[in-house]
């Protein structure tokens, strides 16, 4: 990492350490740095299928058995993935901080690896890779994570085929996620690697910054919340987020910024 930037992580940790109750929202970009691939932007194809037309409800009727197939390919690329420095700062942050539940994390990945980091609580906006459910929501819903065993049998509710347990494209985005970020009630927010292209997740932290409240992003390109945050810090997660967490819980930075508050 760069210089300057290193100047802006400091900026950054002074800006949340006020926060009693941080929101960590991280995207896309944050597990891309532990290698599973995004599939949005560049080619986003899967064996020369669009990626929107895998992930959807009408590719789902077209060809149960293809987007199976996916994604099965796709629990098996994340299993072998390993949760990266940054992820795992994030697990001691939240471990660290003086007060519980002052951190609340959430994010629009699939994957499992801030889980296995070890944070606590995560809020799977955008669902979970290995969930298995029902598509005809009679609210089955299943850890499908061993040897993916339920996705080849029907709802064990009511007989319709299963699916996988993610929220796809044209789906609507569930309230409980949603919810639990409003009942937490942040004072502040901490974006990871999100693109900020998708609502309603893309539209919580400008919200939080009409609010008054410190948001900071790290995403290694400019977003459509680029113009608007307190700080942009232009790295990757994996670079930036420890010596973050580092700042954050160190007793020096938070006296200080006690003292100018
Ligand atoms: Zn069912």
């Amino acid at each position: 990492m760069q210089i300057a930037a290193r100047s802006e992580v400091v900026e950054a940790a002074a800006q949340l350490a006020r926060c009693q109750r941080l929101l960590v929202l991280t995207g896309a970009g944050s597990s891309a740095d532990a290698g599973v691939p995004t599939f949005r932007g560049e080619g986003g194809l899967w064996n020369d299928r669009r990626v929107e037309e895998l992930a959807s409800p009408e590719g789902f009727a077209n060809d149960r058995d293809g987007v199976w197939t996916w994604y099965r390919e796709r629990r098996l690329q994340v299993a072998s993935c390993q949760p990266h420095p940054g992820q795992r700062a994030l697990a001691l942050l939240q471990r660290h901080l003086t007060q519980p539940n002052q951190v609340l994390m959430a994010t629009t990945n699939e994957d499992d690896l801030l889980d296995r980091a070890g944070v606590k609580g995560v809020v799977h906006l955008h669902g979970s890779l290995f969930d298995t459910q029902c598509s005809a929501e009679c609210g089955w819903i299943a850890r499908d994570d061993a040897d993916n065993a339920l996705s080849f049998l029907p709802c064990p509710e009511c007989g319709a085929p299963s699916r996988p347990g993610s929220v796809w494209y044209g789906e609507t985005v569930p309230r409980s996620g949603l919810s639990k970020i409003a009942a937490f009630d942040p004072d502040g927010c901490l974006v990871v690697g999100l693109s900020c292209l998708v609502q309603p997740v893309a539209g919580i932290p400008p919200e939080l910054v009409n609010h008054g409240c410190p948001v900071v992003e790290i995403n290694p390109s400019e977003t459509p919340i680029s113009p608007v945050v307190l700080t942009s810090i232009r790295s990757t997660a994996k670079h930036v987020l420890p010596i973050l967490v580092d700042l954050l819980t160190s007793h020096t930075v938070r006296d200080q910024t006690r003292r100018l508050t």
